[in-house]
């Protein structure tokens, strides 16, 4: 427990929490200084048709490479970098680096399927991110359509007028949008209705126990029927095993991601995918099962 001893000065009460602040303090210096030392990694997970099993998309996730720390997963440091504002300049770097990487693969002749990249409140709200990735498409020689790009359901929902003016800049040069994490927020159907975008990605929270737990089967189905509903279409995250994909694919999900297809990738590994051409495998439909 912080108390505060006036001013900007706070005592802790345990030796812990003395402890917390200064990591808190030690990982905020170390993530001013590792944009320029050239330590975030991208790594890329592909998510694919229920269709046909073909890579539909593939969604950029931000790693950090610290010497001592070893690969540090994002949500141990995107908070920090959102609070203390250095997610502005990070979030420039992973919209130009992965630009660059799509550059790097169509020059190796792969076909790239849309590129997807997380948001957060902060960039989102900050005056010019349409600017900034325009500029990032343009020196690549890359039009909107190859981007995509995730904004949580909660960051919508905050400021829902100008959510929706900032997400019609960013349809304007193209791109499609998602609406990540949908079912954690507090999302307001009304307001559902007015944001232009494409795409609702399912948390991974409903999709793991989909299969057993009526409460999650039952938010996966609404969540799918809302999304079409409102000509969107759904993309369920978090797939982990067959039982769950065909669960999903049953109740008319379009697209799923996650460890049963592929885990995030390096870029190399990825292109290798892609030039193989690379698709899940789907088993036959019910109707074509042999008879019993
Ligand atoms: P998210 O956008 O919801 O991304 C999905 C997360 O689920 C990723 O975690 C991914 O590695 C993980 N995942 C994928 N498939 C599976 C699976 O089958 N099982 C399980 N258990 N997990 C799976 P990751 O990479 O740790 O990223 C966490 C969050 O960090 C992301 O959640 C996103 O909100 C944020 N993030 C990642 N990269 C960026 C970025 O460049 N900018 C911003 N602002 N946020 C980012
Ligand atoms: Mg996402
Ligand atoms: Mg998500
Ligand atoms: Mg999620």
């Amino acid at each position: 427990e912080a108390r505060s001893a006036g001013g900007n000065q706070y005592c802790f009460d345990t030796p812990a929490m003395n402890a917390a602040v200064v990591q808190r303090q030690a990982l905020e210096q170390a993530l001013r200084g590792a944009l320029e030392r050239g330590e975030f990694v991208l790594h890329y997970q592909p998510r694919v048709s229920l269709q046909d099993g073909a890579i539909v998309g593939l969604e950029v996730l931000l790693r950090w490479q610290h010497p001592e720390l070893g690969l540090v997963p994002p949500m141990e440091f995107i908070p920090l970098a959102e609070e203390t504002g250095l997610i502005v300049p990070v979030g420039e770097w992973v919209i130009g680096a992965a630009c660059r990487q799509i550059r790097r693969w169509r020059d190796c002749g792969l076909a790239v399927p849309p590129v997807a990249i997380n948001l957060s409140a902060r960039q989102f709200r900050s005056g010019g991110l349409d600017r900034t990735i325009a500029d990032a498409l343009a020196a690549e020689g890359l039009d909107g359509a190859q981007l995509e790009l995730e904004i949580t359901e909660s960051t919508a929902m905050t400021d829902v007028g100008e959510a929706v003016a900032a997400m019609q800049k960013l349809k304007a040069l193209g791109i499609s949008l998602a609406l990540d994490d949908f079912g954690t927020g507090y999302s307001s159907l009304a307001y559902l209705r007015r944001f232009p975008i494409d795409y609702l990605k399912i948390d991974r929270a409903f999709v793991r126990d989909v299969v057993t737990e009526p409460g999650d089967a039952a938010i996966c189905i609404a969540t799918i029927r809302l999304a079409h509903s409102l000509r969107l279409k759904v993309i369920a995250e978090g797939v982990e095993n067959e039982a769950q994909m065909e669960y999903l694919r049953r109740q008319g999900c379009d697209e799923i991601q996650g460890y049963h297809f592929s885990p995030p990738l390096e870029g190399e590994a990825l292109a290798a995918m892609l030039g193989e051409g690379t698709r899940m495998a789907l088993p036959a439909p019910a109707e074509d099962a042999p008879p019993p």
